[in-house]
């Protein structure tokens, strides 16, 4: 009992809740230890370099690896189906590794032209500063994807479904087009988590997660994750997430564990209160459009069907004058909190003016990008995420926030 079981083959609630974890040797205790330290005492042969740093090697500074950090790790590569995970402080902590660790000045990425908002300003200003070429392209078009792949492209980095837009990328697709031009696929799965769609399966080189959303679960940790093979994690971890710095906290990493738990199941209620919300905004008189994976009205809703075992809790919706409603809303909502984010067991809402966006954000060049942003977000889009309060409570809250 005091070893770790073996996990090969198990169901996916018992790896959420075992993988990584077992009973502590020294005082048998079942629930994961907190781990504070930051130092560990050693050896006098230890090195105090990480270059001489093997995966295997006992415990020395938390920045390179911390027995709960390490069982948050093997806890989220399970999940994954990976051979190996990266945690970091943020989702973009882990990106911006990411982005560092397979691209230097002279190559050139394929970025989808709408992503997390600060994946696409870093990679509007801060990427092309380092004199890396970016390309920003709608990857759902995947002759549009084709054509931005140029002899120097390493990366293509896609989010799906996106944020906010809640647009999807086909990935055996994109993995195929991104191969054949010798770059590697990346895929930011935090709307999907791994419940839904596992993107190393379908052909990604690399998966990333805001941890601070469905995976942690309830708001009150910030993380990162990069996942993958472990040939290309090991030097991602020597070489950028221990020298750049963007360490997850042992706390943030303990109360993550402890959200993933339950992650299968919460998943199965997300995904049925949005469908029962969804349901309710598509017959609602003063909505104009619903975007959800799950609905047979989302234009891409075969490739979700195809790519999604969950269509997740996040739906979008279009009213007709937007800022007046987010203001209704803003000043109404009882149970449902207007606030970014997103993923967490209470129910988030929040505008986003699609002018606003394309000016700070999204820098969409060619007409047939403006057209499919057009499509998704109107003149702008609520995100709303849906928790895991009751349906019927749900409902009610936004039927009176948002009146007649
Ligand atoms: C929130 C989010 C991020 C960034 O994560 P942080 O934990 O806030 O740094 C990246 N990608 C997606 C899709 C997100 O929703």
């Amino acid at each position: 009992m005091k070893n770790k079981q073996p996990m090969s083959g198990r169901g996916v609630q018992t790896l959420a809740i075992h993988a990584g974890e077992s009973p502590d040797p020294a005082t048998g205790a079942s629930a994961p230890n907190l781990v504070m330290s930051t130092t560990f005492v050693v050896g006098a042969d230890t090195g105090f370099s990480v270059e001489g740093m093997n995966e295997t090697d006992p415990f020395v500074y938390t920045r390179w690896g911390n027995p709960t950090i390490r069982q948050l790790e093997e806890k989220l590569a399970a999940l994954e189906g990976a051979e190996s995970a990266v945690a970091f402080a943020s989702g973009m902590a882990a990106a911006t590794a990411l982005l560092l660790h397979t691209l230097k000045a002279g190559d050139h990425a394929v970025v989808s032209d709408v992503a997390y908002a600060a994946v696409s300003e870093a990679t509007n200003e801060l990427f092309p500063g380092l004199g890396i070429e970016i390309t920003k392209t709608d990857t759902s078009d995947l002759d549009a994807l084709g054509e931005a792949l140029r002899p120097n492209t390493r990366l293509v980095y896609i989010e799906t479904p996106c944020n906010p837009l809640l647009r999807l990328t086909d990935i055996p697709a994109a993995a195929k087009i991104a191969h054949n031009a010798r770059a590697a696929l990346a895929v930011d799965s935090t709307f999907a988590t791994p419940i839904a769609t596992k993107p190393l399966s379908l052909g990604a080189d690399f998966v990333i997660h805001s941890l601070t959303k469905y995976l942690g679960g309830h708001g009150d940790a910030l993380g990162g994750v990069v996942l993958g093979r472990a040939a290309d994690l090991a030097p991602l971890r020597k070489k950028t997430a221990i020298r750049l710095g963007g360490a997850i906290s042992p706390f943030n990493a303990w109360l993550i564990l402890r959200g993933l738990a339950t992650l299968p199941l919460r998943m199965k209620a997300h995904e049925e209160n949005a469908l029962r919300a969804a349901a309710f905004l598509e017959n609602h008189p003063l909505v104009k459009k619903v975007i959800y994976p799950g609905l047979p009205s989302h234009p891409q809703h075969a490739l979700a069907r195809r790519q999604m075992r969950n269509f997740s809790g996040i739906i979008t919706f279009q009213t007709a004058n937007g800022r007046e409603t987010a203001a209704r809303l803003a000043e109404r909502l009882r149970i449902i909190h207007y606030a970014v984010s997103l993923g967490h067991h209470r129910s988030l809402l929040f505008y986003l003016h699609g002018e606003d966006l394309l000016k700070t954000s999204f820098k969409l060049a060619a007409p047939k990008q403006r057209e499919s942003w057009e499509q998704f977000a109107g003149e702008g889009i609520f995100r709303f995420s849906v928790g895991l309060e009751d349906a019927a409570d749900i409902i009610a809250d936004l039927e009176q926030a948002l009146g007649q």
